[in-house]
């Protein structure tokens, strides 16, 4: 391969291209960008807010409607707690994530992003497009008014959530209530404007083609020509335990074959992430071979993947054997991808 992939070739090597031979082709793409031999992964921790939603995504095992038995919204304090228990925890991230409630109005976001801040220096990476243009519907303003309020009280950076796969006919058949791929993208753009960075992400296994993947990250290619305000793409597969969508999850091979193509596709992006919360461990593992530079959290909580039936637990002394065992040298980073710790050889 010789220049930049066009869509074009990126479909064709998704179709038949030869798994070893592609992750030998993201690898190297990956170590030009990191010459190294290090693996980042952070510490922090999701905090589901409320499960109460009104998207009602046919892939989705995590909401609830309102009144229903198991529906919840965290106090502020609850919160506070958690935000703590990370910190102590050698946390440095929260991302806040929640069900588009119709009774939380953007003060109860603002006002706990100030208390957050005066309580700690921990980053908030936190809500996704979704909630963002959800809360500009409530509160009547547009999209990059909310994340300006939403900065000011304390948001440091967006995470990519509720992409999927931005291509609108995939979306009004997996959760027609939801954001279209237009909107994701105006959010995203809203944010770089203001200075504000964030992660791009793509759930495959949601019935997609080939084609449709493709028109994925070609849209996140070109936002990111236009600001380069992604720091990252993370690829996930979607759960089907407890949806109502159903259906098989997508197999290891086809992960790893569309990570690599990701790597070698996005070639504006630093960063490539590695799902072991999807994928399990070992594959986890194995997307380092596939252009992954990054595994992503040790996530002191998770509740959305979970809800589907997919739970693995993972601890640093894990994140750092299995880094380890694909004979890098793990490193603890921040929000932003800066180095905190190297973490030497095991005894
Ligand atoms: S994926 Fe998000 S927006 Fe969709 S139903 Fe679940 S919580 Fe709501």
């Amino acid at each position: 391969m010789s220049g930049r992939l066009t869509g074009q070739e990126a479909r064709a090597l998704l179709a038949a291209g030869d798994l070893i031979t592609l992750g030998r082709a993201a690898d190297e793409a990956r170590r030009k960008r990191f010459p190294g031999d290090i693996v980042t992964f952070i510490i922090d921790r999701n905090i589901n807010y409320t499960n109460v939603c009104v998207s009602g995504c046919k892939f989705c095992a995590f909401y609830r409607p309102a009144g229903h038995p198991e529906a919840y919204v965290l106090s502020h304090e609850a919160i506070l707690e958690k935000v703590r228990e990370t910190v102590a925890a050698g946390g440095t991230q929260i991302m806040l994530q929640g069900g588009l409630h119709p009774g939380l109005m953007l003060e109860y976001y603002t006002e706990l992003l100030t208390k957050i801040k005066q309580q700690s220096d921990i980053i908030v990476h936190s809500f996704s497009p979704a909630e963002i243009i959800f809360l500009a519907r409530q509160s009547v303003l547009k999209p990059a008014a909310v994340l300006a309020r939403l900065q000011a009280a304390g948001l440091d950076s967006l995470p990519g959530g509720g992409a999927e796969i931005l291509v609108d006919s995939v979306r009004q058949r997996v959760s027609p209530e939801k954001i279209t791929a237009g909107d994701w993208l105006a959010v995203m753009r809203a944010a770089h404007g203001l200075g504000m960075k964030t992660t791009a992400t793509m759930v495959i296994g949601l019935g997609e083609s080939l084609a449709d993947r493709v028109a994925h990250m070609e849209a996140v290619r070109r936002l990111q020509e236009e600001t380069g305000g992604f720091r990252a793409f993370i690829m996930w597969s979607y759960q089907p335990g407890n949806t109502a969508l159903g259906g098989e999850k997508t197999s290891a091979w086809d992960y790893l074959r569309t990570l690599a193509v990701a790597r070698l596709y996005l070639d504006n992006f630093d960063h490539v992430q590695g799902s072991w919360v999807t994928q399990g461990e070992r594959i986890g593992q194995l997307t380092l071979a596939f252009g992954a530079d990054d595994l992503g959290s040790i996530m002191l909580e998770e509740n959305v993947v979970r809800a589907a039936g997919t739970a693995y637990e993972m601890s640093v002394d894990k994140m750092t054997s299995l880094i380890r065992g694909a004979g890098r040298t793990p490193a603890q980073r921040d929000t932003a991808y800066k180095i905190l710790k190297v973490y030497g050889e095991k005894r």
